[in-house]
């Protein structure tokens, strides 16, 4: 079934996958139902997409555990892992300005964000995962007596991964690269909002030539299909990237079925703190591009702005003076900065917390309303006179929000960052390495960026302290979450 469909701008985006993938096989689900996507700079339907529920689940992963036991993937060599990957790359690269068009289309990012960003890093991804898929291998340790003993690292099995909307293709890559080049096989759900990359995706991992059974890829809901695969007996690993509240019931889940191993990438509340040393140009824009970007849907936003007394007043009127700069509009348009919110959901819980900023008695010193009446535009909005107790200091609004703090010394604003459930990441501006270090060493948090924000590699590991999450992913940190370790103990 192939469509074409216009954004707002007249960019034309073909849709041609919009089943459910299971055995290599593009099959509508049992049940029959669909579920609309919807383009969030209209509000208006993109298309239907076939529905996921348990039973469809089920299917997927007997097919997913045939190949794991059965199938030509378990015989799959490192190297034979690594060039079906690094085709899978060169097929998206190939792809590359389609897939963007596509993301920018159902999730709302500006076309070149989606272009440069997310589909650069996820080419990055794949890449760098078929670079290790050659490279998994154990330690000899001298035991004890007269005996060889040596460990190999393991594929887990059939693992269960369940996305969220803010970068669609990029954490489907986060989750299937590392998946498959340590040879394990996959069960995934795209987020409801967004499912039309991962689908497109799975028909060029078609192309590359993966065995059947081993990527299976089910669009549907949260509360059916992804809870079917959190408590599913046959599902060996559950990999989740989405709010702390659903990584708690993700974790439940594997407590109370099989104990599949859990790896989570939660939410945050990041500290990104500013010292009156730091260079304030680039404190300012830095700050700026650290909440603002990807229409501040971003896990690790620096959302608690902590500004040194000092030089407090300016930072805001400058910051204000930025955000205010901000071009909102269509994704298309070469100089959009910021498009729409993904969904009304999300549109109406950025705009609830605006109010309860005003009404804890933050200082609005811009935006705080919607921009225009159709699609889900959210002014970038400034609060100044934030204090720890408020609302929108505590609960991660996952929107254009900033929340400028003041604070006075080291020892306290490392106290203060710290009072949070949240962990992910935190940021730091200063000329003096005494403080940068002081703040890299003390804040609690998966990531500290000194004089920068939001530089992630696929080589460096990204996740939570706290209830930020639990494993890490990327880097060779990330590939042990998808292995287990086995003892070999040789009698000699
Ligand atoms: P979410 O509910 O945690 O969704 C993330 C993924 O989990 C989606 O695929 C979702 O399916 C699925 N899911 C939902 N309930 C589930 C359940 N009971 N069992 C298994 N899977 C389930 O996140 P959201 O509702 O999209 O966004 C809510 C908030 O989460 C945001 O405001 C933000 O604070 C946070 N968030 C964080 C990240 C991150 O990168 N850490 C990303 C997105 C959102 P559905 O698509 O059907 O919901
Ligand atoms: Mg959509």
């Amino acid at each position: 079934m192939a469509s074409v469909l216009s954004s707002p701008s007249e960019n034309q985006v073909a849709v041609s996958a919009t089943k459910l993938l299971i055995n290599n096989r593009w099959v509508n689900s049992q049940s029959g139902k669909t579920f609309a996507t919807i383009n969030p700079t209209t509000g208006k339907e993109i298309c239907q997409v076939a529905e996921a529920d348990a039973a469809d689940v089920d299917i997927a992963v007997k097919a997913a555990r045939a190949a794991y036991e059965h199938g030509p993937w378990r015989k799959t060599s490192g190297p034979a892992r690594a060039r079906l990957l690094n085709r899978l790359a060169d097929l998206i690269e190939k792809h590359a300005d389609e897939l963007a068009r596509l993301e920018s289309l159902d999730n709302g990012k500006p076309l070149s964000m989606a272009r440069h960003v997310d589909v650069a890093a996820t080419i990055g991804c794949y890449r760098y995962f078929a670079g290790w898929a050659d490279k998994v291998m154990g330690k000899t340790i001298p035991i004890e007596g007269n005996f060889f003993c040596y460990t190999r690292h393991e594929a887990i099995g059939v693992c269960g991964q369940i996305i969220p909307w803010n970068f669609p293709m990029l954490m489907q890559a986060w989750k299937l690269a590392p998946a498959l080049a340590t040879g394990n096989t996959s069960v995934l759900k795209p987020a409801e909002q967004t499912p039309l990359t991962a689908l497109r995706i799975g028909e060029l991992i078609l192309e590359a030539g993966f065995p059947e059974g081993v990527v299976n890829i089910l669009p549907g809901f949260g509360e059916t299909a992804g809870a079917a695969i959190a408590n599913h007996m046959d599902i060996d690993k559950v990999a989740f990237t989405g709010s702390t509240e659903v990584g708690h019931l993700i974790l439940q889940a594997a407590g109370k079925s099989n104990l599949k191993r859990v790896s989570l990438e939660l939410g945050g509340k990041s500290p990104n703190i500013v010292f009156a040393d730091a260079d304030m140009d680039k404190a300012v824009e830095g700050s700026h591009m650290a909440l603002f970007f990807n229409q501040g849907q971003v896990c690790c936003a620096g959302s608690r702005v902590f500004v040194e007394d000092k030089v407090y007043d300016q930072f805001v009127e400058r910051s204000t003076a930025r955000a205010e700069k901000r071009t909102v509009g269509d994704p298309f348009d070469a100089g959009t900065e910021q498009g729409p919110q993904v969904d009304q959901t999300q549109l109406d819980k950025v705009l609830s917390y605006i109010e309860s900023g005003q009404s804890e008695g933050a200082k609005l010193n811009c935006g705080g309303g919607r921009v225009g009446d159709k699609g889900y535009f959210v002014e970038p909005t400034v609060f100044s006179d934030v204090q720890d107790s408020m609302k929108i200091a505590r609960e991660e609004i996952f929107g254009p929000v900033m929340s400028i703090i003041r604070f006075k010394n080291l020892d306290e604003v490392i106290d203060r960052a710290n009072r949070t459930v949240y962990g992910l990441a935190a940021g730091v501006w200063t000329r003096d390495i005494g403080k940068a270090l002081a703040i890299a060493n003390n804040v609690r948090a998966g990531t500290v960026w000194v004089n920068c924000y939001n530089v992630l590699d696929t080589a460096a590991p990204f996740g939570g302290f706290k209830q930020s999450g639990i494993g890490r992913e990327l880097g060779e940190y990330g590939l042990q979450q998808y292995t287990e370790v086995k003892t070999v103990v040789v009698n000699l």
